[in-house]
């Protein structure tokens, strides 16, 4: 009887913390491990590698997203030449075993999404497809030793109202290209605009080398079997004003996104972003990706960008958005349940 009152006492003095536990068990802004499977083999493996970089797991199945490790800083980006650190991409994504990545998705040519991605194809994912635009291929040319690796999306992408053509990786991954348009960094400019139509020969060398080109977000199924979904995953690499990147109403009918990962910085440069994604693609989960500041080196504390107000950012999810949600710092994975 005395060990029941005291069990009830230590529930009654735990139960704020329980219950506030149970409210939000983790975030908006995490690190470390965020384990919330019951059963890890089952769930979709998240691990963020900064800016767009993304590890997506699932059973084995991995996609990577281009990733940006060499992390120039403003100054040196602006006056002076940048390129690819590879003794850098080798620390950081050595970190980890992606030698089984079946794609790396890039939705756009800027450097914080491309420059890396030679190494990181050559040295770290050498099964992997790099999934991108013509301005994509034609940015790594001849000089990068990629041309026979590309997967273009120009002609297969999907938008609100069409369905695109999926991009089988396997038969356990798909992939959609959704067309999508790169917002402006700041009073409605953006930097490094424009395309590329025929490859280049040699190595960007500024960082005004690598324009944008046409922009993309994705839609990654990862199958539990030929026609059933496990998880569907929304990725973009850059705010857009909707409803440029939504996802073919169609197929969101048929199935919502399960975790969608959405860009905060630049946000404010559209209108009713991220509200109207929320609306479009339904999301059980959202993580945020690209809200750090990237210009300071891997081993920095992760801080936001500057330019973006991103509790403004974060207020504005809350009103649409019931779900979980989370900010994750670099190197954070997240292991998430299926539905
Ligand atoms: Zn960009």
């Amino acid at each position: 009887m005395r060990r029941r009152a005291r069990a009830a006492l230590v529930a009654a003095l735990l139960a704020p913390l329980l219950m506030s536990a149970c409210l939000r068990p983790t975030g908006p802004g995490v690190s470390g491990l965020v384990d919330l499977s019951a059963d890890g083999t089952a769930a979709l493996r998240a691990v963020y590698l900064g800016s767009g970089g993304w590890i997506l797991e699932h059973q084995g199945d991995v996609v990577l997203t281009g990733p940006l490790f060499t992390n120039p800083g403003l100054v040196t980006t602006g006056l002076l030449p940048i390129r690819s650190d590879t003794a850098i991409v080798d620390r950081y994504m050595g970190r980890y075993d992606v030698s089984s990545a079946v794609a790396i998705l890039v939705g756009h040519a800027h450097y914080d999404h491309l420059m890396d991605v030679p190494r990181v194809a050559a040295r770290h994912a050498p099964a992997a497809r790099i999934v991108g635009s013509r301005t994509v291929a034609n940015t790594l040319g001849t000089w990068s030793g990629m041309a026979g690796r590309i997967d273009l999306v120009d002609d297969s992408a999907g938008d609100q109202r069409t369905v695109g053509r999926w991009l089988w990786y396997g038969d356990r991954v798909r992939v959609m290209a959704l067309r999508s348009h790169h917002a402006p960094h700041f009073d409605g400019y953006t930097l490094y605009r424009g395309t590329r139509d025929t490859p280049r020969t040699e190595e960007p060398a500024w960082a005004t080398d690598w324009v944008d080109g046409e922009t993309y977000a994705f839609l990654i199924d990862f199958m539990a079997t030929e026609d059933s979904i496990a998880f569907r995953v929304y990725y973009q690499d850059a705010v857009a004003p909707p409803p440029s990147a939504f996802a073919p109403e169609a197929l969101i009918a048929e199935r919502p996104v399960d975790v969608a990962i959405l860009v905060p910085a630049t946000f404010d440069q559209v209108d009713w972003h991220p509200e109207a994604l929320v609306e479009n693609l339904r999301p059980r989960s959202v993580l945020l990706g690209h809200w750090e500041d990237f210009f300071s080196p891997m081993d920095a504390p992760t801080r936001s960008m500057r330019l973006t107000d991103i509790r403004h950012f974060e207020r504005r999810l809350e009103r649409v958005f019931d779900g979980e949600w989370w900010r994750p710092d670099r190197w954070t994975e997240l292991r998430l349940p299926r539905g």
